[in-house]
């Protein structure tokens, strides 16, 4: 009788889940239908997903929804609407790393209902690509619903293997990190993107795009060893995000490719941001530049007034002249204006109108412009949010009288009002108040402290890079960062946009401050002496990173005397900074790259090729030249004692004749690198 029961009672169970089954789930691939999201109401009506690619799970069933103030919106819902569409679409990038760019995916929309008396809709969208997917969810106007407010966004990543991860934690304040390598199951917290590979060398990134008015999504550990779960950052009240109907969240995306590489390639975040929203990009231009910034950190100046400061009218002349010798089209002064000795004391710093009193802004936008160098504004707001949008439109009207148009904003310390995190909402919408203000004067952003990146490039051109990495900075004055550092943040923080990251030092082991060409600076402190800090990287590699690291404007951040006449500086002055095209033909996660780049409208090809700690040697067929043409190579590579730890400034150039069938041989040494200039011979 006892047996009886049982077996009753699972074809009871079988019989329910069969029919619920039926009529619940809904399926979705790729146009190559190798991607395939499966979409469900489980028992309790609430909606879950899972991914495979060629039929093999790559996230297993997991949660959708939001538990709001008021209510619990991830339950008790039943499906009462499905459209699926098609996409397919080439656009090009005002700046970017492709000429032309496909949109095509195939899309599930489907509504959601509540059971319950007050019937209210929620509905999610999946956008699946060859390369990955994307989903979102909408909440539209309708009666029982106006004010929303998010507890927690309850989407997971139910990871189906204890993946291989590079990860930084998920801090609500800074994306300054080392990125860590573990399974996912010692994952504790991370911000996105974080990329993993799985067992059978697929590798995945999960990340966001279209980050607009919502707070960041951090990931977090959930109750299974490989389930990582949204963790938005909150508002001091504890309310994550707050909205209105009609409401939508940024899309969460989750990157699949066969090689590492391929990761790199993709531009779905870019597919799954608006269109271009500003007509006329006549002024938006990429560009290289240089400034007082490395000197700084190296603590030969100062940013504050003093004996020692670097932004006065003499200095940045020399340095305006210094750049139009290089050749480079920039020059970023910070610490020009007034407040900066009363950081952390009051929250109307600094002046965002007013020039200390040894820097003459008039004067110095004039001289820029007859030596045909752009001056570039900065912006340090030291957190002070409210004191700094009550001054965006004057000081950008400034700028434009001044014929100024770049601006490097920074968010150095903790924001004001304090108890806001940097990557909440509320900073949120500030950095988009910023972008669009910037738009509407003609402005182009460089902005430090970032919220992370989400391809919002692809709307709002004007912006041109961030930081929101441990970049340079950090070989300066801490214990740097490791070979694999920079090996490691094309497949993380570059999958999210353009970095500036400063790369291009050439006196590497900090020597020559003692030389007399540097007196005009008049030095607070030489040059650390061994043993110091120095950058963890060969002189090619520091070139390679030119290529490697996307970024509309690439800094030149060494002094310029030791630019000078170095022969290897000729690399830095013929590299283009956006691209016609970009393949990656070797890579692997914290080990090694090469990347390909077309120069923009140009025949000519960039290869930057880096390893971490590990010496290397490649082939590496030409293969993508075109035909029949004749090329010349220009190589600028380790030296064949090179080491990144005591002889780092080894380097060798040498040409040679090159064509489609060539394969060419690249060694790397240890934390090594090799970059590659290639011209056509007419
Ligand atoms: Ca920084």
């Amino acid at each position: 009788m006892k047996y009886l029961f049982i077996l009753t009672a699972c074809i009871i169970l079988c019989s329910c889940s069969s029919t619920s089954n039926k009529n619940t789930f809904l399926t979705v691939s790729s146009p190559d239908e190798r991607i395939q999201v499966t979409f469900f109401l489980n028992e309790n009506g609430e909606p879950e997903y899972f991914l495979e690619k060629d039929e093999k799970k790559l996230v297993e069933s997991s949660k959708l929804g939001f538990i709001l103030k008021d209510y619990d919106f991830s339950k008790d819902f039943e499906i009462v609407e499905k459209r699926h569409s098609a996409f397919d679409d080439t656009w090009s990038p005002v700046v970017g790393v492709y000429k032309s760019i496909r949109n095509n995916y195939n899309e599930l929309k489907i509504t959601l209902k509540e059971k319950n008396d007050q019937k209210r809709v929620l509905d999610i969208t999946f956008r699946i690509f060859n390369d990955g997917i994307g989903f979102r969810y909408n909440i539209p106007e309708q009666p029982n619903i106006s004010k929303i407010e998010i507890l927690s966004e309850e989407t997971q990543f139910n990871l189906a293997g204890n993946y291989s991860s590079w990860w930084i934690p998920g801090d609500f304040d800074s994306y300054e990190y080392v990125y860590n390598r573990t399974p996912v199951s010692e994952v504790d917290s991370a911000n996105t993107p974080i990329s993993f590979k799985t067992k059978d060398g697929i590798y995945l990134s999960i990340h966001e795009a279209d980050l607009t008015d919502y707070s960041d999504m951090t990931l977090k550990k959930g109750a299974k060893e490989t389930l990582l779960e949204a963790n938005l950052v909150p508002w001091p009240d504890g309310i994550k995000v707050k909205g209105e109907t009609p409401f939508q969240s940024p899309w969460r995306t989750i990157q699949i490719a066969e090689n590492a590489g391929g990761l790199i390639e993709s531009s779905l975040i870019l597919n799954l941001n608006e269109p271009n929203e500003i007509e006329d990009v006549s002024w938006i231009k990429p560009m290289k530049y240089t400034g007082i910034w490395w000197s700084v950190h190296l603590g030969f100046e100062t940013f504050e007034t003093g004996p020692h400061h670097a932004a006065t009218t003499d200095k940045t002349k020399r340095m305006i002249d210094w750049a139009s010798k290089l050749g480079i089209e920039g020059v970023l002064v910070e610490g020009w204006n007034k407040g900066w000795d009363k950081r952390n004391k009051s929250k109307e710093i600094p002046d965002f109108l007013q020039a200390t009193d040894d820097y003459n802004l008039e004067i110095l936008a004039d001289y820029a412009k007859s030596k045909n160098v752009e001056l570039i504004m900065h912006h340090e707001t030291f957190g002070n949010i409210e004191h700094y949008e009550k001054n965006l439109i004057p000081s950008f009207e400034m700028m434009k009288e001044l014929g100024i148009s770049y601006v490097k904003g920074g968010y150095a310390g903790k924001i004001n009002p304090s108890e806001q995190y940097k990557h909440g909402q509320f900073m949120v919408r500030h950095y988009r108040k910023q972008l669009e203000t910037a738009a509407k004067y003609g402005i182009m952003l460089n902005i430090h402290e970032p919220i992370k990146q989400t391809g919002i490039q692809r709307t709002y051109p004007n912006f041109m890079t961030a930081e929101g990495v441990r970049g340079m900075e950090f070989e300066a004055w801490s214990e740097g960062n490791p070979p694999s550092h920079t090996v490691t943040i094309p497949f993380t923080r570059m999958l999210a946009g353009p970095v500036d990251y400063n790369a291009g030092i050439f006196d590497i082991q900090f020597e020559s401050i003692d030389e007399k060409e540097f007196n005009w600076r008049k030095p607070k402190k030489k040059y650390p002496k061994n043993p110091g800090p120095s950058v963890k990287t060969t002189l090619a590699k520091q070139l390679a990173l030119h290529v490697v690291l996307f970024s509309p404007l690439q800094m030149s951040p060494d002094l310029p005397e030791n630019y000078h006449d170095h022969p290897a500086f000729k690399f830095i002055q013929d590299v283009d900074v956006v691209w016609d095209d970009t393949k990656v033909l070797n890579a692997e996660i914290g080990e090694f790259i090469t990347v390909a780049r077309k120069g923009k409208d140009s025949p000519e090809w960039f290869i930057g090729s880096m390893t971490n700690e590990e010496p290397r040697n490649f082939k590496i067929p030409l293969s993508f030249l075109d035909n029949n043409k004749k090329y010349k190579a220009t190589i600028y590579k380790d030296g064949v004692e090179a080491h990144w730890e005591d002889n780092p400034t080894s380097y060798e150039i040498t040409e040679q004749e090159v064509t489609n069938e060539t394969i060419l041989d690249i060694a790397l040494a240890a934390g090594g690198g090799q970059a590659i200039s290639i011209s056509p011979i007419y």
